[in-house]
């Protein structure tokens, strides 16, 4: 009986001694990021040429691009050049690349200082899509996630977005807006589009119902921009007869005013601004780009009822507390301790 007060002491002490040792993780609202492109080759192939002076002047690009389409409110540094990486045949995993062990050996090679990387390929891969590394960003209806060491990284990495083959492209290609359009958009997959249901009408009780596939915005949440926005709302207009046709007008895109708020940039000013969602139907169903009606207007606060409040700009900078690595340790070794004096408590006991 003493050894097992003993025990509860030392853990309850080991607890009290480490668990209180939290850091702070800026993860809440920040309007600045760094960018790396990562170019990768195979191991005895020459990169062809061009390829790097077109990544280069893309990274530039997308930069102002990206600044653009926050509208002058966050930027991202994509200033250090391209970063190319040979890697070996077990890294390839047609039509794709291991990303794991690919970020690791970027990770031996190359400093540990970017928020994101965008990686490219010389040889043929398929598909674009981001991969959320780390992330807790309460309110806007996305998860939580840590896999910073996983690919390699100190705790610093955010995001990895991959942009396959650049080889095949034509330097007219990767500059087209349409392409830094697809960059836009799955960077802005770190934050969005995540809050409330798919839009059915308000079958089954849905909320917000601005997005659709649990991904992207409904394409009936109308653009204010002419052009439609990275993430899919669209530009609608008038048909004259109380019925509503999408119109995307070329150029280059800027974020949907609630994917600025889900980035934490949103003033809070323009909080009040209603936005129109258009019942275009309902995607694969009987969704109808020509003959769309008035559906209903949300605005930042019916998002805020939904998903509860992403950090106020007000607040823009604070920082959210997370456990840290200690406390962490700390658990683990009190939950052994404890599960070896059970198993010792019931071994004796028979
Ligand atoms: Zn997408």
């Amino acid at each position: 009986m003493k050894s097992k007060i003993r025990i509860l002491l030392l853990s309850t002490l080991l607890l009290l001694l480490f668990v209180p040792v939290i850091v702070k993780a800026n993860t809440c609202g920040r309007d600045s990021y760094t960018m790396a492109f990562l170019l990768v080759n195979e191991e005895d192939k020459e990169i062809p040429e061009g390829v790097i002076d077109n990544l280069n002047s893309l990274r530039v690009i997308f930069s102002e691009y990206f600044y653009n389409a926050t509208s002058q409110l966050a930027t991202i540094d994509t200033s250090d050049g391209i970063y190319t990486l040979n890697i070996t045949e077990d890294m390839i995993e047609h039509p794709n690349i291991d990303l794991q062990k690919v970020m690791n050996k970027f990770y031996d090679t190359y400093p540990d200082d970017f928020d994101f990387v965008t990686v490219f390929t010389t040889f043929p891969s398929r598909g674009m899509f981001q991969t959320t590394v780390k992330k807790n960003l309460p309110g806007t209806g996305g998860g939580i996630s840590n896999l910073s060491s996983y690919y390699g990284s100190d705790d610093r990495l955010l995001g990895i977005l991959f942009m396959y083959n650049s080889s095949r492209r034509e330097p007219s290609d990767l500059f087209y807006p349409g392409f830094i359009g697809g960059m836009l958009h799955e960077l802005g997959h770190y934050w969005c589009c995540y809050a409330g249901d798919n839009f059915v009408r308000g079958e089954d009780n849905a909320q917000l119902e601005i997005i659709q596939q649990g991904i992207h915005y409904y394409r009936g949440l109308d653009s204010p921009y002419e052009t439609g926005t990275p993430m899919n709302s669209d530009n609608w207009i008038s048909n004259g007869d109380g019925t509503y046709r999408r119109e995307n007008q070329d150029g280059p895109e800027k974020y949907h005013p609630f994917t600025l708020y889900f980035m934490g940039l949103l003033p809070r000013s323009e909080y009040d601004t209603k936005f129109t969602v258009y019942d275009a139907g309902i995607p694969g169903q009987d969704f109808d780009d020509q003959n769309a009606v008035f559906y209903k207007q949300v605005d930042v606060w019916d998002l805020i009822a939904v998903e509860g409040e992403r950090c106020p700009i007000e607040n823009n900078f604070e920082e959210i507390p997370e456990i840290s690595k200690t406390g962490f340790i700390a658990i683990v070794i009190v939950v052994v301790i404890m599960g070896a004096f059970l198993i010792k408590k019931n071994s004796i006991s028979k």
